[in-house]
């Protein structure tokens, strides 16, 4: 049995225009019924936002949302094509192809089909009658959810939102999910980066208790100061039904706004002589372990627990857990058994190349219908060639009989296109038979019999997603699939560059363009994975700088247009085989080009170039406007022109373009205002030429910022992706990408006197220094010019100064102030604490060359929170 989270469309009765009735609550959403749909019993079962997650469309309601450079309505024919027959879209804009492209659909007008699918998921939230607490605050947020559901889970059936679920659509989507047949506790977390959008979220989540998390400086963008900011947050935990609020007594402002706005709080702190519910006495924090003292005077409790890590942010989130825990009355020995499993990593899928050319997902942390739903959805989205293969443990879920959560389980997998099933564990064996319908499926009851038998050799060139709970220690698998990894690591998180991207594409006009930059390896992040992520949240088009860059990324299945900066002329032919489109910058090329392709560009040709069959590649024309570097200067315009005229009928001229000198440099805005006036001037020229309007762009990433009156129909975004604003305005709303680092390999004390490494550079004076060989040097991209003391690396948090000389594949630091390092701890080199702009000024570089220097022998680690 399915449970019962669905609503039905009625006919509207005479009176009763607004369609939508949900079955068990006469809820009623405002609405135009702009077409009835087929089959008026029509169940929705779920929720729908994106086309590209469709998984079952029987029973899916899609939502047609539009943002600054997305629209939904855009989707509606694909939709409809893949089986999706119920549509809320937006009153007054037009369907592609009008209504009769959708004859078997209901399709229903709003205002704002945002506030429907809030208004659906509040009217579902309030059919539940248990406690939900809601989780807001700066950082934290998931960790504190997902411990938070680990430790009750013994209590409690839990619903909760799926990894970072927290926005203004993230929100309503997890509130659906709230089964009141089922569940007995909601958890949902609440992230905002605007005024205005927690009243709505609070209206969906409704908690009755919430937590306030840590107060900090993250997206500050949106609001003026940080108590509008703490204010507008602590807006999710108002209404009747609320009952108490879990804060930290010792964050004065929030202390202070709880007392203002006279909210029910329950309150703990880490200083004694405090009026909080609950002290904690910090006992112990050594590496790996944290023993506390908890006193909670008013119910004559005191008890002593232990933690199983030492990081400040984790002990932090584990104390908001545990004050929960103790207003609850867990019996302390209770919680310290529940507490001694919490695992300290945040969970996260990370992405890492696997033996023989595979290429591995790795999501070991936990296994849930939801949590796997999410991973098959990321495996769906890899462009990458290969077989699918699913490495899956039992599914971990409170509330399902065991046939019917396989069978649910069993559901999922056609979609994200599974073609082999590995299922390791009691219950899944068990539940062998719902899988008939896979290609290819083997079961093993344990891990440890999966491991007896695994080779690598059979997994080669696939695409593995390895998905389990964490007391099947996947990890184990993950550590023999993995191609052999040396110590230096460049992690690059994929949702801060992702979160980069809104940041920029917030900038942007609606309808203007997005070309990204994902030359040089994509600024030394990992070129397929960029592109790739880049492809799904729907950039306009791509450009690298030489062919071969983006023969790799057609390759690895990356479709998006892509602009070749710097094409040789013997290129040709591979860019038309490829579908890459050279840009065109002198009349040498030009000519090159027109010779390459003598008869091929008529009309129809080019159209089918574009969509995809061979024939001559649209070109992109380069105008010199003060750069000096490559491009048509302007006395060369009545030559250009003559050329396009001529040869009209084989040219397709996609853009016209130009770069700026200084867009970062507010001292040369004169003349970068005349560069931009100078483009104008020629791209009209060209323009009236031929006789059509041609996309026009300018912009590199500073100039985004710096000059929105100048973003034409397109931009090129570059370093602002990558985490590093240029003009040095904006580093604050950007999150940074790469995270490069490395391990200790060895530590020696050194008497005073004593020299380290060539040429006897460093000098160690003072007596018993201690000296760290790191697993990195100059041949892994860590330059040269950081050797004696100019550069820092962190190690435990703290700076540890370089000595001596950088070698080719290690260098030593100083950790006589680091008592606790030791070999095989891990050093940062750049990366949170240690900015990439800071660090390129002591060496007198720019952000850009240290980003790209890393040497394509470190290993990426791609990561997803
Ligand atoms: C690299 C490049 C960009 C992007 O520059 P950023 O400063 O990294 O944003 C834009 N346009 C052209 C022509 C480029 O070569």
């Amino acid at each position: 049995m399915v449970a019962p989270l669905a609503f039905r469309i009625f006919p509207p009765a005479a009176d009763l225009c607004p369609v939508f009735l949900f079955s068990a609550l006469p809820g009623l959403l405002h609405g135009r019924l702009l077409q009835a749909p087929a089959d008026w019993a029509a169940e929705v079962r779920h929720l729908l936002l994106d086309s590209r997650r469709v998984g079952l469309p029987a029973g899916a309601l899609f939502f047609a949302l539009r943002g600054p450079s997305h629209d939904g309505h855009r989707y509606l024919p694909e939709l409809y094509a893949q089986g999706v027959r119920l549509f809320i879209v937006e009153e007054g804009r037009a369907l592609p192809g009008g209504l009769a492209a959708y004859p078997a659909a209901g399709i229903v007008a709003v205002g704002s089909p945002l506030a429907a699918l809030q208004a659906i998921a509040a009217t579902h939230r309030a059919e539940f009658t248990g406690p939900v607490i809601g989780i807001t605050g700066s950082n934290g947020k998931t960790i504190v959810k997902e411990w938070l559901a680990q430790l009750l889970s013994p209590d409690e059936d839990i619903c909760r939102s799926p990894r970072s679920f927290n926005s203004q659509v993230g929100v309503p989507l997890s509130v659906w999910d709230l089964n009141p047949e089922r569940h007995t506790l909601g958890i949902f977390e609440a992230g905002i980066s605007e005024v205005g959008e927690m009243a709505r979220l609070a209206a969906v989540i409704q908690p009755t208790e919430g937590i306030f998390t840590t107060l900090g400086t993250a997206h500050d963008a949106g609001f003026a100061s940080s108590e509008q900011k703490l204010a507008e947050k602590l807006r999710l935990f108002q209404g009747p039904q609320f009952r108490r609020l879990f804060y930290c007594y010792d964050q004065p402002l929030v202390r202070a706004a709880v007392a203002h706005e006279r909210l029910p709080g329950f309150s703990w702190t880490r200083h004694a002589g405090q009026p909080a519910d609950i002290y904690f006495a910090l006992d112990q924090s050594t590496s790996g372990t944290t023993s506390l003292h908890a006193q909670y005077t008013r119910v004559g409790l005191e008890a002593a627990f232990a933690l199983p890590f030492s990081d400040a942010p984790s002990v932090e989130n584990a104390l908001h857990c545990l004050a929960v825990l103790l207003h609850r009355a867990v019996e302390p020995d209770e919680i310290q058994r529940r507490l001694a499993r919490l695992h300290p990593v945040a969970m996260r899928l990370e992405m890492k190349l696997g033996r023989h050319d595979s290429y591995l997902l790795d999501d070991t942390y936990n296994n849930d219908l939801a949590g796997l739903a999410l991973a098959l959805d990321a495996l769906g989205r890899q462009s990458r060639p290969g077989r699918r293969t699913l490495i899956l443990s039992d599914v971990l879920e409170s509330g399902l009989s065991a046939p019917e959560l396989y069978a649910r389980v069993a559901t999922l997998l056609p979609a994200a296109g599974i073609s082999r099933l590995v299922g390791i564990g009691a219950a899944i064996n068990q539940h062998q038979t719902l899988f008939a319908h896979a290609p290819a499926t083997e079961f093993y009851p344990t891990t440890e019999a999966f491991l007896a038998t695994l080779d690598p050799n059979a997994f080669a060139r696939e695409v593995i997603l390895i998905k389990g709970a964490r007391r099947f220690g996947f990890e184990r698998i993950v550590a023999a699939l993995q191609a052999q990894q040396h110590g230096t690591v460049l992690e690059v998180n994929l949702d801060a560059l992702s979160h980069n991207l809104q940041h920029y594409r917030r900038q942007l006009r609606p309808g203007t363009k997005l070309m990204v930059m994902v030359k040089a390896f994509a600024y030394g992040a990992g070129s397929y994975e960029v592109a790739s992520l880049l492809e799904f949240q729907r950039a306009d088009y791509l450009a690298v700088a030489y062919p071969d860059e983006g023969v790799a990324l057609r390759e690895a299945g990356i479709s998006l247009p892509i602009m070749v900066m710097n094409p040789a002329p013997d290129s040709f032919g591979t860019l038309r085989h490829y579908r890459l489109e050279p840009e065109i910058y002198s009349f040498e090329m030009l000519k090159e080009y027109l010779s390459a392709f003598p008869v091929a560009a008529d009309g129809a040709a080019v159209q089918a170039a574009l969509i995809g069959h061979s024939g001559a590649p649209a070109i992109h024309l380069k105008l010199d406007t003060g750069m000096r570097r490559l491009g048509f200067d302007e006395a060369d315009l009545p030559d250009l022109i003559a050329l396009l005229q001529r040869y009209a009928s084989r040219l397709h001229v996609a853009s016209i373009m130009t770069h700026l000198a200084a867009a970062d440099e507010a001292g040369h805005d004169d003349f970068t205002r005349e560069q931009l006036v100078t483009f104008r001037r020629m791209a009209a020229a060209l323009e009236a030429a031929l006789g059509h309007a041609v996309l026009k762009h300018a912009l590199n990433s500073a100039g985004i910022l710096r000059f929105p009156e100048a973003h034409f129909d397109m931009v090129r975004l570059g370093i602002g992706l990558y985490g590093v604003d240029a003009s040095g305005r904006d580093n604050a709303a950007l999150r940074p990408v790469s995270q490069l680092r490395t391990t200790i390999s060895q530590i020696k004390t050194l008497p005073s006197g004593r020299t380290v490494g060539y040429g006897r550079r460093g000098t160690a004076t003072e007596a018993n220094r201690r000296i760290a060989t790191l697993a990195i040097g100059y041949a892994d991209g860590y330059d040269r010019r950081f050797g004696n003391g100019a550069g820092t690396v962190l190690i435990h948090g703290q700076a540890a100064p370089l000595v001596g000389s950088v070698c080719m594949d290690m260098c030593m630091v100083d950790v006589t102030l680091i008592p606790e390092a030791k070999a095989g701890d891990v050093a940062l080199v750049f990366g949170e604490g240690l900015p990439l702009p800071e660090l390129a000024a002591r060496i007198g570089t720019i952000a850009y060359e240290l980003l790209t220097n890393v040497s394509e022998r470190v290993k990426r680690v791609f990561i997803s929170e």
